[in-house]
């Protein structure tokens, strides 16, 4: 579970403010994975922590069988945001649990079980979010899992095709692949998918825990595709860092969705955190301000000439495959120069910033990755 520099040289970090994080010795460092994409509004913005701050001074917790303002405010914010009429919400803690809640509900709503998945997908670590994640490291030790999954390849709509019929109950994509390696979507890929689940009666489920909230240059990843989903599953950054994922879904799959529950599903400190953040992306316009710094970045790794093997991603999720081990890489980022960013994979650097990164920081991590790649040539 621990990442590279902290196997070694454990870096305890103890303050945030923005893009950055700082060290126990105050040693400030550009933190340029997010933290696994969970602050997309940068690090205890201050709008969020005034939220959770009055909210904790309110009511910590109540059960949810009760009403609640914060609840209900971000209940609201959701339908709102949502793609298309995918608009009721369920409220967990997790990613992984915002996927299972996907599976239940596809599975009750269709009366199917089957479910179809992509080669390199990441879902979670939960049993049945697990069994719709590809990597067998993550699989191996816990097998069996669930039987009716069939995995893909990601991209090949004829693959697709060939394994969507009337027994699927979901079929579970990434609008882009994150965990996998920075794999966007083919054009018309989505669509693909859209068609063949109609087709079949099957839910088409988005797992957007990654590229939602405007990361990829759009609220949601699927909206650049024109695509909507019958499930999207948000988490990550939906609340700055407190726990929290969310099930989005449509109305034929919110009838039929069975009993599913969770005692701290829309606790109002949470719920208030993240109403605040949702808040800061919308009136911020966050997503835009991705697309037009991702652009940036994508361009600048490109005119810096690196040596390295591919420049891809949507908005800022960026992937900058190289020809050696992403780790070694990552950790002289952090110790050299004070830039901290993520793999994907073995020989992919993950860059995903906050949102509200500007064109300086991009210079810095350029200028950062061309040092440490200096001797690669
Ligand atoms: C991180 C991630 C998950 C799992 O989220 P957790 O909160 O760690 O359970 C699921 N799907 C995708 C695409 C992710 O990036």
């Amino acid at each position: 579970m621990s990442g590279f520099v902290f196997s070694e040289k454990p870096i305890s970090i103890e303050r945030g403010e923005g893009p950055y994080l700082y060290d126990d010795a105050s040693t400030e460092y550009l933190d340029f994975g997010a933290s696994y994409a969970v602050t997309p509004v940068g690090h205890c913005h201050p709008e969020v922590v005034e939220a959770v701050q009055e909210q904790a001074a309110e009511l910590l917790y109540v059960q949810a069988s009760y009403g609640n303002g914060a609840r209900d405010a971000l209940y609201e914010r959701l339908a709102a945001i949502a793609p298309g009429d995918v608009g009721n919400v369920w409220l967990c803690n997790s990613g992984t649990e915002a996927n299972e809640a996907a599976l239940k509900f596809a599975r009750s709503a269709t009366g199917n079980s089957k479910i179809v998945a992509a080669k390199q997908g990441f879902h979670g670590r939960t049993m049945g979010a697990l069994s719709a994640t590809w990597k067998s490291k993550h699989r191996e030790p816990f097998e069996p899992l669930l039987a009716d999954v069939e995995f893909v390849d990601y991209g090949d709509e004829d693959d697709l095709a060939d394994a969507v019929d009337d027994e699927t109950a979901a079929v579970v994509l990434e609008p882009v692949q994150g965990e996998g390696g920075v794999n966007p979507a083919p054009e018309g890929y989505l669509q693909a998918a859209r068609e063949l689940t109609d087709e079949a009666g099957a839910a088409l489920v988005f797992d957007e825990i990654q590229t939602g909230l405007g990361r990829t240059g759009t609220l949601w990843a699927c909206e650049s595709a024109g695509v909507v989903p019958d499930v999207l599953t948000t988490a990550k950054g939906l609340a700055s860092g407190l726990p929290m994922g969310a099930t989005l879904c449509a109305d034929w799959i919110a009838e039929d969705a069975g009993s599913h529950g969770s005692t701290f599903s829309g606790g109002p400190v949470v719920s208030a955190a993240a109403e605040a953040t949702l808040s800061v992306i919308v009136e911020e316009d966050l997503p835009a301000r991705a697309a037009e710094t991702g652009a940036y970045l994508r361009e600048e790794l490109h005119a810096a000439d690196l040596p390295v093997r591919d420049v891809r991603g949507e908005g800022l999720l960026v992937g900058v495959e190289v020809k050696r081990g992403a780790n070694r890489l990552l950790k002289e980022l952090a110790l050299d120069h004070g830039v901290l960013a993520l793999p994907a994979g073995r020989t992919v650097l993950r860059l995903l910033p906050p949102l509200t990164v500007e064109r300086s920081h991009v210079d810095r991590v350029v200028d950062a990755l061309a040092d440490a790649l200096g001797g690669d040539g």
